[in-house]
């Protein structure tokens, strides 16, 4: 297969080549100036990162980890708390809780949506928790740890069902922060407030990372948290830096996690194309909707409810015989990713945490099906095709195959 015909999984290089001479622009005046953490561009991408996402604040930190822990902490989870979130996500939501010093612990993600399932969580809530009215807090059976908060996951770019989940949250005194690290611009409508709101503006704060294969991806690490709260704002500046409110006067023990002069001068310049960016990406999702769509075929899209508005960070297509299609897809020269292979509760990494194989379902059977295909703002029509073909190819083998067995 010649490299002419190849589909990078994501291609990053096209993207950067279009902006070169503007990033360098940004680059170059970094150097003249010598201005290299904080300062004026940090301030002023916060103010309209902030503003998109519609929220009142926004602080620049040094990656989406750093987003989600800062988060955290400044929302007031302790040491010897307990974390929920969805086995379904990248390790970093895990590692965020464990480094705030809390537990992290599981509810399965719906089968739909692959995203946090409120009835789980309320199932958790009310059967693995009992109320302790002198903390006014629920109390986790298993380990007698307080839950303090509940992380959500906006996976692939998809909100989660965001109601029934705050609702929970606001029953049962529970702080509710959004990992929405893969879900810049996506759009989620709420019956309880009668409106449509962005991501990272639904919980009392939320991470974002723009690690460069993200939807807003700098050119080297960068995260922010977003919050409509001054006073966890005020904190999460402070834990960016040391802990300190001006230079050498620290009132806590901090980080150092703050975002770079650079790396937001590059961010302010990509956020003006981030909209036509996700305009891009979802027609090419819903024209993978078309090419893919066959009830001959074993093959299962995504699934975008009436009340989303996905940014399709990634393109996640559930198959049996994943193995075999990623095979035959990498000798045509298609780039794919799984996304991912092991759910949190499974990692070696978790291991203390006593989970096996079982616990959560829907989270393991995707761990063995999901698919990600080439997505991407730079993705062409023509690529989709060839995708398209080379997936049906494969996927069309199974009923065959099965009507064969069945024959013999
Ligand atoms: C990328 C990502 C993170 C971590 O962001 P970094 O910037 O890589 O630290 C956290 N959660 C999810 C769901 C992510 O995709």
């Amino acid at each position: 297969m010649s490299a002419i015909n190849s589909v990078p999984f994501l291609d990053l290089v096209t993207a950067h080549h279009n902006l070169k001479d503007e990033l360098c622009g940004a680059f170059r005046s970094a150097i003249e100036t010598a201005s290299f953490i904080g300062g004026p561009l940090v301030e002023e991408f916060e103010r309209q990162f902030a503003a998109y996402c519609k929220t009142d604040y926004c602080v620049g930190v040094g990656s989406g980890t750093d987003a989600l822990r800062f988060a955290l902490i400044a929302s007031g989870v302790c040491p010897g708390d307990t974390v929920l979130t969805v086995p379904n996500s990248f390790i970093a939501t895990g590692e965020a809780i464990s480094q705030a010093g809390a537990i992290p612990d599981f509810v399965d993600v719906d089968e739909r949506t692959y995203n946090m399932d409120p009835l789980k969580l309320k199932e958790y809530l009310e059967t693995s928790c009992y109320w302790n009215s002198a903390l006014s807090r629920l109390v986790v059976r298993r380990s007698g740890s307080p839950l303090t908060a509940i992380v959500p996951v906006h996976l692939y770019g998809q909100p989660a069902d965001m109601d029934p989940i705050a609702d929970l949250a606001e029953q049962y005194n529970l702080i509710l922060l959004e990992d929405a690290c893969q879900a810049h611009g996506a759009d989620y409508f709420s019956e309880r407030d009668g409106c449509w709101k962005r991501a990272g503006s639904m919980g009392m704060a939320a991470a974002f990372s723009f690690y460069p294969g993200k939807n807003l991806g700098a050119c080297g690490e960068a995260g922010a948290v977003t919050t409509n709260d001054p006073e966890l704002a005020r904190k999460i500046r402070m834990l960016r830096d040391h802990g300190q409110i001006r230079k050498y006067y620290h009132e806590v023990e901090g980080y150092n996690g703050r975002l770079d002069a650079i790396q937001a001068s590059i961010l302010l310049i990509k956020l003006k194309y981030l909209d036509d960016w996700t305009l891009r990406r979802r027609k090419a999702a819903s024209r993978y909707g078309e090419l893919l769509d066959s009830p001959q075929h074993e093959i299962m899209l995504p699934y975008q409810p009436d009340w989303a508005q996905a940014v399709y960070h990634l393109f996640v297509v559930c198959v049996r015989n994943r193995e075999q299609l990623m095979k035959q897809l990498s000798l045509a020269g298609i780039g794919t990713g799984i996304h991912y292979p092991i759910p949190l509760h499974l990692q070696r990494a978790y291991n203390h945490l006593g989970y096996s194989n079982g616990d959560f379902p829907v989270s393991e059977r995707l761990s063995d099906e999901v698919l990600s295909l080439p997505m991407g703002p730079e993705l062409t029509a023509a690529q989709q095709e060839r995708v398209a073909e080379e997936v049906l190819k494969s996927v069309e083998l199974r009923p065959l195959m099965c009507a064969a067995a069945a024959a013999g």
